[in-house]
């Protein structure tokens, strides 16, 4: 049997069930339908315990009842405050009807109020609903339900729709209480909101224009009852939309008016809402694998640029990309150099002689990271200009030239790269270097004469060109 025939096989039989429900938290803790042995939370496909709201909201939600009391208690949906008011002044049976969209019958059904034994107050209510009862009270109900029958189905449509209840109580700022769909149409669905709050929001998203007309039906309403309007509303996502609503007034001696109604078409607009929520959520789901693709296309551009302006073997930077960097700071894009540095290996042919061509690898390897690492705090360029040859270019303020060729040289003999064939017994260079800001062609000239100085000078050591002769 599916929850539909559930629901309905309760209704139409002579039904009677009981929630064990505590008033304080608001929570079904029992549902019972002893009589027949059907749970009805569970044919709404709840677990138990839970809210009453959630009960009152999946029974709207799944169309399977709505209901409308009519009563002496003028309880519109089953509201906790009302029934513990309802109790409070002395009555502990609540009459309402109920619709069932299946049949298009509404049934008449009680409430009967259990107080508890410690404290008296009300904490569960018994739901009782008898549809053979007699021929001739069933005409009397159906009677005066006839006659109610528009405002009733309208109000029955609203069930499933944006229903609020508005309180304009003297003296006392106006309040309103939504349905889950009102709070979704006002964009307020998750938010903790009081009923001021509340009505000040549901007035704030009537287009401005539309107020009048909204005022004109709610003076309508409090006059004779049952009015309709059709207003703009600035809807929190889709912007200005038209809806339909309506409603009812009652007076309460003395204090004010209780406005009930419903705001029409709204579920089509949450509808339309959430669908494009989904396709934005989407998009939202495309665009990030696309930013993905293109961080990965990033990526490898990196690295392959990275590759293209390194020189294999030693990790230095290339003549490509030495090239490149002149060019920079020819057209102005990179501040003027400092000073340039040549620097050889000193006697590498005879290392390559002695120790082989795979240890002269190495040993380029090393210097080649060691000046890698140097150039990371110092504002200089390591490029591979020949086979040994290395290039340094500087734009260091804080460092003289003098000093930072003192420092290349000792950090390459400080490597201690072993060679029993040198009087050093370590690899070493010979460096010369200019600060002479010319053309960068005559710079790396002057620095290449200065190198082979130091070399005359006998090696592991530098000369600047601008103190030579
Ligand atoms: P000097 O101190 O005067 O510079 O003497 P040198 O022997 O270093 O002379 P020079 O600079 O003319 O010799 C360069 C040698 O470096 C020639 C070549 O065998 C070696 N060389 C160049 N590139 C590489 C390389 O990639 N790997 C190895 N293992 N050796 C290289
Ligand atoms: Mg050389
Ligand atoms: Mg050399």
């Amino acid at each position: 049997m599916g929850k539909h025939d559930i629901i309905n096989e309760v209704y139409l039989q002579k039904a009677l069930y009981y929630y064990d429900f505590d008033m304080e938290d608001g929570i079904v803790h029992k549902d019972i339908i002893d009589k027949y042995g059907r749970n009805h939370t569970e044919a709404l496909g709840l677990k138990s315990p839970c809210s009453f709201d959630e009960l009152m909201n999946r029974a709207y939600d799944k169309d399977y009842y709505a209901v409308y009391h009519v009563t002496d208690a003028q309880i519109n949906n089953v509201n906790l405050d009302e029934l513990r008011k309802a109790y409070d002044s002395g009555k502990n049976v609540v009459e309402a009807y109920i619709y069932m969209p299946k049949t298009e019958e509404y049934h008449r059904i009680s409430y009967y109020l259990i107080p508890d034994d410690d404290t008296g107050k009300p904490h569960a209510w018994i739901s009782a609903m008898d549809i053979t009862a007699d021929e001739k009270s069933r005409e009397v109900i159906y009677g005066n339900l006839r006659s109610e029958k528009s405002e009733i189905e309208d109000i029955v449509a609203s069930a499933r729709i944006g229903m609020w209840h508005i309180y304009l109580f003297e003296k006392q700022k106006p309040s309103m209480k939504g349905s889950s769909m009102m709070l979704q149409l006002m964009g307020v669905e998750d938010k903790d909101i009081s009923g001021e709050e509340l009505y000040e929001f549901w007035h704030k998203r009537i287009k401005k224009s539309s107020i009048p007309s909204v005022e004109a039906s709610v003076e309508e309403m409090i006059e004779s009852g049952f009015s309709e309007n059709t207003y703009k509303w600035n809807h929190p996502v889709k912007g200005e939309i038209y809806v339909r609503c309506g409603g009812t007034a009652m007076k309460v001696e003395g204090k004010g008016v209780i406005l009930r109604g419903y705001h029409g078409d709204v579920t089509s607009i949450v509808t339309s809402e959430a669908k494009q929520k989904q396709l934005l959520n989407e998009a939202l789901l495309e665009l990030k694998k696309q930013k993905k693709l293109l961080q990965e296309a990033l990526d490898n551009y990196k690295e392959a640029d990275y590759d293209r302006r390194r020189d294999f073997l030693t990790g230095l930077r290339n003549r490509q990309d030495m090239f490149e960097m002149l060019q920079d700071v020819l057209s102005g894009k990179r501040e003027n150099i400092k000073a340039m540095f040549m620097m050889d290996i000193d006697n590498f042919k005879m290392l390559n002689d002695h120790y082989g061509h795979t240890y002269g690898d190495e040993c380029l390897e090393r210097i080649g990271d060691a000046l890698n690492e140097y150039a990371k705090n110092n504002n200089i360029y390591f490029y591979r200009y020949g086979g040994e040859e290395i290039l340094g270019i500087s734009f260091s303020d804080k460092k003289d030239a003098a000093e930072t060729a003192t420092e290349i040289v000792k950090l390459i003999a400080k490597l201690n790269i072993v060679r029993g064939d040198m009087p050093t017994g370590v690899v070493t260079v010979s460096l010369g270097y200019t600060t002479d800001n010319s053309r960068y062609e005559k710079m790396i000239d002057k620095a290449d004469t200065a190198m082979y100085k130091a070399k005359d000078n006998g090696k592991n050591q530098w000369v600047c060109f601008e103190d030579m002769n």
